[in-house]
């Protein structure tokens, strides 16, 4: 049998991947034609969906004056929770529903996106909740048919929801974060203006670029495509497909663009080079992880951010316990890349090469250390907590973070090589502290 671009079949393996290239619009002023957008995708009457913050920004004024002048009716719904819950998905779904809106527009970073993602699901085919979210907490129903256009406007630079179709919550009863995935949920239009990251500050910058690395990085060494077995029937086939030649394009740029503009991107805020070259990399990583899906960072992250008791990221709304999700994921990195290495020596060399390690002279078999040192190199040049003991926890919390991470099984089948309950303890027994 052939093999194809390197990746090498086995038996019984699969050998087919999907390229579920995402639409999408990128450039300055590209949130002056939403309205316009909007109308070509049929809409006539609008929800637009945003947070608290930015519901005055001059983002959504914009959005907004542009719907209206494209002749649509708009309601706005500006009660996204910045970590969205199951009740706040279900607020949104209620507003949803009463306004009888056939098409959505979401403004804001992850959690709009997904707010939006999944208020269109419930009120265009309603369930119980459980119905449609990801097994073993839900039931993982395939959703039925096609859902009403949505338009995503990414205002930070990092987790590339407007190209993905995963929508991310806390699951309050289960105390756990779960989410919905479907390629159905992904965004019909994503718009991305680079005019919007110059206002935000340095470590929304930072923990989205994290995130943003994460999301490479974790494709690009996720599990081959062609090492999960081949599915009985097409539509078996997961959305996580696993590392695969196409997201492997997206994964490596992502990775060389941030290595070259993190540090300057959070150094300076008027540095609108750096900054924009982030948000075309947060796109590319988007678009590469939608397709091969990440592992152990992020099974990880859900813990570190769900059991969190008294860290409040500076510059984040100081109301409640907060790690973001991208300081969350870079915290567990090192670790995964020190742990993970063995499986694939060579991409984590490639990977530590891409984000700026001098890798002249290095045996692949000194990838996963090098790779975590260039991590932590950024880390530290960006004024992250010095591991999950900088956020709080301390050895006597492992358990807790094990069981807390444990349940993301899709996320965990997708790593390079097994990881269980056992191993999860050693991971994160080696994220505690890296310098
Ligand atoms: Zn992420």
């Amino acid at each position: 049998m052939l093999c194809c671009q390197g990746y090498e079949f086995v038996e019984g393996g699969e050998t087919t991947f999907e390229v579920d290239a995402s639409h999408v619009k990128y450039g300055s002023g590209a949130l002056r034609e939403v309205g316009s957008d909007a109308k070509n995708l049929g809409m006539t009457r609008v929800a637009l969906v945003t947070d608290p913050l930015l519901a005055s920004s001059e983002y959504v004024a914009t959005v907004l004056a542009s719907l209206r002048s494209a002749g649509l009716d708009v309601a706005v719904y500006a009660e996204s929770r910045i970590e969205p819950t199951d009740e706040s998905f279900a607020h949104a779904t209620a507003f949803a529903r009463d306004g009888a809106f056939d098409g959505f527009v979401s403004v804001g970073g992850g959690s709009s996106i997904d707010t939006a993602k999944a208020a269109n699901l419930y009120s265009t085919y309603p369930a119980d909740f459980d119905a449609y979210v990801n097994a073993p907490i839900g039931r993982a129903t395939p959703i039925p048919g096609p859902l009403r256009p949505h338009i995503a406007c990414p205002t930070t630079s990092g987790t590339g929801a407007e190209v993905t179709g995963i929508a991310i919550f806390d699951y309050l009863a289960h105390h756990a974060k779960t989410g919905i995935a479907s390629k159905r949920l992904k965004p019909t239009l994503g718009v991305i203006d680079p005019d919007v990251t110059l206002t935000l500050p340095k470590t929304v910058v930072a923990c989205s670029g994290f995130d943003v690395l994460s999301h490479a990085l974790e494709s690009y060494t996720a599990r081959p495509y062609t090492e999960r077995r081949r599915p009985e029937t097409p539509n078996a086939r997961p959305m996580s497909q696993g590392a695969n030649p196409f997201s492997d394009i997206a994964s490596t740029e992502a990775m060389r663009i941030l290595g070259a503009n993190i540090v300057r991107a959070v150094a300076d805020p008027l540095d609108a080079e750096a900054r924009e070259r982030m948000l075309f990399a947060a796109m590319l990583a988007g678009i590469g992880f939608g397709n091969a899906g990440v592992h152990v960072p992020h099974a990880m992250s859900y813990a570190v951010a769900g059991l969190v008791r008294e860290y409040r990221a500076p510059e984040y709304p100081d109301a409640e316990p907060i790690v973001p999700h991208g300081m969350a994921v870079i915290l567990s990195a090192p670790a995964s890349a020190r742990f993970l290495a063995h499986a694939n020596p060579t991409r984590h060399l490639e990977a530590a090469r891409l984000l700026g390690a001098d890798t002249n002279g290095v045996d692949a078999t000194d990838g996963g250390e090098l790779l975590a040192r260039r991590i932590e190199e950024l880390m530290r040049a960006t004024g992250m907590p010095n591991g999950i003991g900088g956020v709080g926890f301390r050895s006597a919390d492992i358990p807790a973070l094990r069981d807390g991470a444990a349940p993301q099984k899709r996320l965990l089948a997708n790593a390079p090589s097994a990881v269980d309950a056992a191993e999860l303890e050693t991971l994160f027994a080696g994220a505690l502290r890296y310098w």
